[in-house]
C-alpha cells in the first residue's frame, strides 16, 4: 500500500539551505522563478536529513529537458533511454530530471519502445511528481525538498525509515529487482554507507534474484563497483555482499578463492579494502586498479601455480594466469583497459621486490607504478613472514637518501635477511634477499 503524502513544513525538519551547494540552489531558484516546480531529491535530501554530506545534488522538476536547456547557459542533454539535463555551474554538475511517468524502466516497456535515432521514445514519457516518487528505489530516496516554501514532501514513508535506520523498497521487492537488479547492489551500498539495515522483505529476494546481476551490462557494474568500493565504505560493502551471497555474481574468482578458506587471502583483501577506505576518508587518491589487483590476486596466484605445475615457465604461467582471470572478470565487471594495464603492472612488479642488485633496486624505486606495487607488497605480509620482512626492507630502502642506498647496495653485504618461500608462488627468478640496507 502506498502511504499518504506527508508534507513536513520548514520549521519541522532540519534540512537547511546552508548545506545545499550554491550551484544546486541556483538551479532550483531559476527553475522556480521561471514558473516550474523544482525539488531537491534523492540522496542529497536523505543525507542532509541524516546530517551527512551529499555526494551530489539531484533536482527533479516538471520542466522538460528542452525547457531546462533554454533556462541555463551551460547545459547539455544526456541519456538515450531517458533524457536528463546536466547543468554545469563552475566545477559542479547538477543533474536535472523531469518527473518520470510510471513503469518506464521495466523490461516490457523497453521491448514495447520505439527506437528512433537511437533513442527509445517510449521512455521519454513525463509523469507527475507522485509517479516520479513511486519509480524511485528506496523509501528514503523518495523525499522531495520544495524550494518554493522549503517544505519536505514524503511520498513513500521515507521519514519513518530514516528514523528507524532501515532501507525499504518502494513497491514489491521482487518486481523492483527484476526491473533493475542493480537495486540489490544499491541496497548493499547504501546500507554500508548509511549504516542502515536492509529490511527483511528487501533482502529476502537476493537469494533468488542474485543471478539476475549477470544480465546487467558489465560497464554499469564497473561503475557500481567503484561506488561500492571507492567511496569510503568498501570493507562494509564487501562484507554485506558476502553476507547476502551476492559477491559471486560480481567477482566470481574472488568468491571462489575465499571459499577455499584461504585466511591469508581474506586478510589481504580486508586489509586492502580497509586501507582504501582510510585513504578516501583522508582525501587521498585511490585507483580502481589497486582494488582489482587485491580482489583478483588469490585466483591469479592459484592459476599461475597450476600452470607451473603443468610445466610452464614462471613468466609464461603468470601471464596466462593474468589473462585468464582478467578476461573472466571483465565479462562481469568491465574494467577499462587503462586500469587493466595498471593491475598487470602491480602484479608484474611483485617479483622485482625480490631482486636486490643496485641498478634493479634503483630502477624499481623510480618506476611509475612503484607506489601501488609497494602498497600491494605490504598487503602480502599476510602470506608469509618472509613477505613481511620484504615489506620492511623496501620501507626502509625508500626512507634512505638514494646515494646512501646505492652505496649500501654496492657494498655487497650478502647476509640474507629474507628467504622467500617458493610456495608463495611469486614469479621471481631471485629467491633471496641478498642485502641488508644499512645506512
Ligand atoms: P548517492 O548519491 O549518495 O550515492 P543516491 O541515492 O543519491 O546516493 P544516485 O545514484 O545519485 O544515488 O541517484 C539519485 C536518486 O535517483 C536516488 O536517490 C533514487 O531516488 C533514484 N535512483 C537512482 N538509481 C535508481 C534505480 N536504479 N532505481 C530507482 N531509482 C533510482
Ligand atoms: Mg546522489
Amino acid at each position: 500500500m502506498v502511504p499518504a503524502l506527508r508534507v513536513i513544513e520548514r520549521e519541522q525538519h532540519v534540512l537547511s539551505r546552508k548545506h545545499i551547494s550554491k550551484a544546486a540552489l541556483h538551479v532550483l531558484y531559476r527553475l522556480n522563478k521561471a514558473g516550474h516546480d523544482a525539488f531537491l531529491v534523492g540522496g542529497a535530501v536523505r543525507d542532509l536529513l541524516l546530517g551527512g554530506k551529499p555526494k551530489d545534488f539531484d533536482v527533479a522538476t516538471n520542466a522538460t529537458p528542452e525547457e531546462v536547456k533554454e533556462l541555463f547557459g551551460h547545459c547539455r542533454l544526456i541519456g538515450r533511454r531517458f533524457r536528463l539535463a546536466h547543468v554545469l555551474c563552475g566545477s559542479e554538475i547538477i543533474e536535472v530530471a523531469t518527473f518520470r511517468g510510471s513503469h518506464q524502466d521495466d523490461d516490457a516497456d523497453a521491448r514495447n519502445s520505439h527506437i528512433v535515432d537511437g533513442r527509445i521514445l517510449r521512455d521519454n514519457v513525463w509523469g507527475s511528481i507522485e509517479e516520479d516518487a513511486q519509480r524511485r528505489d528506496f523509501r528514503v530516496n523518495a523525499l522531495y525538498y520544495d524550494i518554493s516554501n522549503f517544505s519536505l514532501r514524503d511520498y513513500a514513508g521515507g521519514m519513518q525509515d530514516l528514523e528507524n535506520r532501515v532501507l525499504r523498497l518502494i513497491g514489491d521487492p521482487v518486481i523492483r529487482y527484476r526491473e533493475d537488479p542493480v537495486r540489490m547492489l544499491r541496497a548493499v551500498r547504501l546500507a554500508a554507507k548509511l549504516d542502515f539495515r536492509i529490511d527483511a522483505a528487501a533482502a529476502r529476494p537476493f537469494a533468488g534474484l542474485g543471478p539476475k546481476l549477470t544480465e546487467v551490462a558489465p560497464a554499469r557494474l564497473f561503475d557500481e563497483s567503484l561506488k561500492m568500493f571507492l567511496l569510503g565504505d568498501g570493507l562494509k560493502s564487501f562484507h554485506l555482499l558476502e553476507h547476502h551471497d551476492l559477491l559471486a555474481f560480481l567477482f566470481p574468482a574472488t568468491a571462489r578463492a575465499l571459499q577455499r578458506g584461504d585466511a591469508a587471502l581474506r586478510a589481504l583483501i580486508e586489509t586492502g579494502l580497509a586501507s582504501t577506505d582510510r585513504r578516501v576518508l583522508e582525501g587521498k587518491s585511490v585507483t580502481p586498479a589497486f582494488l582489482f589487483a587485491v580482489l583478483l590476486w588469490g585466483e591469479v596466484r592459484k592459476q599461475a601455480l597450476l600452470w607451473m605445475g603443468q610445466g610452464k615457465d614462471h613468466s609464461d604461467a603468470w601471464s596466462r594466469a593474468f589473462r585468464k582471470v582478467l578476461a573472466e572478470q571483465c565479462q562481469r565487471v568491465a574494467i577499462p583497459r587503462r586500469f587493466i594495464f595498471t593491475v598487470e603492472d602491480i602484479w608484474l612488479l611483485q617479483p622485482r621486490f625480490e631482486q636486490f642488485q643496485k641498478n634493479k633496486v634503483l630502477r624499481l624505486l623510480s618506476h611509475p607504478r612503484f607506489r601501488a606495487a609497494f602498497d600491494f607488497l605490504l598487503l602480502r605480509r599476510h602470506e608469509s613472514p618472509q613477505m613481511c620482512e620484504l615489506g620492511q626492507w623496501w620501507t626502509h630502502a625508500q626512507q634512505l637518501p638514494r646515494n646512501l642506498l646505492a652505496k649500501a647496495l654496492s657494498r655487497h653485504d650478502n647476509a640474507p635477511v629474507v628467504q622467500v618461500d617458493d610456495t608463495a608462488g611469486v614469479p621471481a627468478p631471485h629467491r633471496r634477499c641478498r642485502h641488508r640496507v644499512n645506512s
